[in-house]
């Protein structure tokens, strides 16, 4: 099966503040790849390169070397004809919905944006599609003749979801989709993102700190520190018995709903801040944080390899 999305030996890198300085690597030669139908949870915390990853794959960020390829297309360093078409295969649905939509747009102008820009609908045929799709995200017909700020912040993430469905896209890139609505909506959305997965065949790229979302909506999950993945795994293998030591701590902070699993929990430490990329740390960039680091772990770099059906940077894997 050709995938829809293959990253080979990623590299993003941004210059450093300091002209003296050589430029700071987000992303650290990421290697992944997501079949048709799948959806590939991506978490780490906050500034571990996760984000910068999902800019590249979209197009936002021009990624210093390595290979994109959608639909086996190459889209790093490819021109704006190949750029726009593979825009249409993959949509990006962010953060936060209230600054993802113009404020002055009705919502039915927003969804049906894309098809009227690419001539792919117009007139009535535009029309019945826009009403297609607020049917298929829950949102009422009558609600395409409001401003954003006439919806609530969940109803907000159903429009931009709406309008990234437009094109049908292959892959659908989430970056973070739930953390700046209420909690009382979170769920709602993520069992709409699973539910349209399902019926569109569509994979997904599902950009997360949080564990806990990523377990319900994902097949398999990437775990990133620094810039590189230490830890690619199906998700119920990942969950059941983490292999990096990363994982475990990660998976230690999720806090369980039941009082008696949450007493029974091993609780891994997890020191500190996570370094900055600016100045990684040498060898293995997890080891002045880990809990079961040796002394090789501070000299030499653990390779990704393969165990079983997981892939794994760590000495002791
Ligand atoms: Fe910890 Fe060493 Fe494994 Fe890195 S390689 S995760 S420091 S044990």
């Amino acid at each position: 099966m050709t995938a829809v999305l293959s990253v080979h030996d990623l590299i993003v890198s941004y210059p450093s503040r300091d002209r003296n300085r050589p430029p700071i690597r987000a992303v650290n030669g990421v290697t992944l790849n997501i079949q048709p139908g799948e959806a590939l949870g991506l978490v780490g915390e906050s500034g571990c390169g996760k984000s910068s990853l999902a800019n590249s794959i979209v197009g936002l960020v021009q990624p210093s070397s390595g290979s994109i390829l959608v639909r086996e297309q190459e889209i790093v360093g490819a021109d704006r004809t190949t750029l726009r078409a593979m825009r249409a295969h993959v949509q990006m649905v962010f953060q936060d919905p209230a600054t993802s939509l113009n404020p002055r747009m009705r919502i039915g102008t927003a969804i049906g944006e894309p098809l009227l820009v690419r001539g792919l609908a117009r007139g009535a045929a535009l029309h019945d599609r826009v009403l297609a799709l607020l049917d298929e995200v829950g949102l009422r017909r009558d609600q395409a003749d409001m401003l954003p700020h006439q919806l609530s912040g969940g109803q907000r993430q159903r429009v931009v979801i709406a309008r990234a469905l437009a094109l049908r896209p292959a892959l659908l890139v989430c970056d973070e989709p739930v953390s700046a609505l209420d909690v009382s909506v979170r769920a709602q959305i993520l069992n709409l993102l699973v539910e349209l997965q399902a019926r569109n065949g569509m994979a997904s790229l599902f950009v997360s700190h949080d564990l806990a979302v990523v377990r319900h909506v994902c097949d398999r999950v990437a775990v990133m520190y620094l810039g590189e993945i230490v830890e690619l795994a199906p998700a119920a293998t990942l969950y059941a018995t983490p292999r990096h030591p990363y994982t475990a701590a990660l998976l230690a902070a999720v806090p369980e709903p039941d009082p008696i699993l949450q007493r029974s929990k091993v609780r891994v430490p997890l020191a500190g801040e996570i370094p900055s990329p600016a100045n990684p740390p040498s060898g293995c960039r997890f080891h002045t944080r880990c809990p079961k680091a040796i002394s090789i772990c501070a000299v030499t770099p653990p390779a990704l390899r393969h165990i079983a059906d997981t892939e794994i940077a760590c000495h002791l894997a």
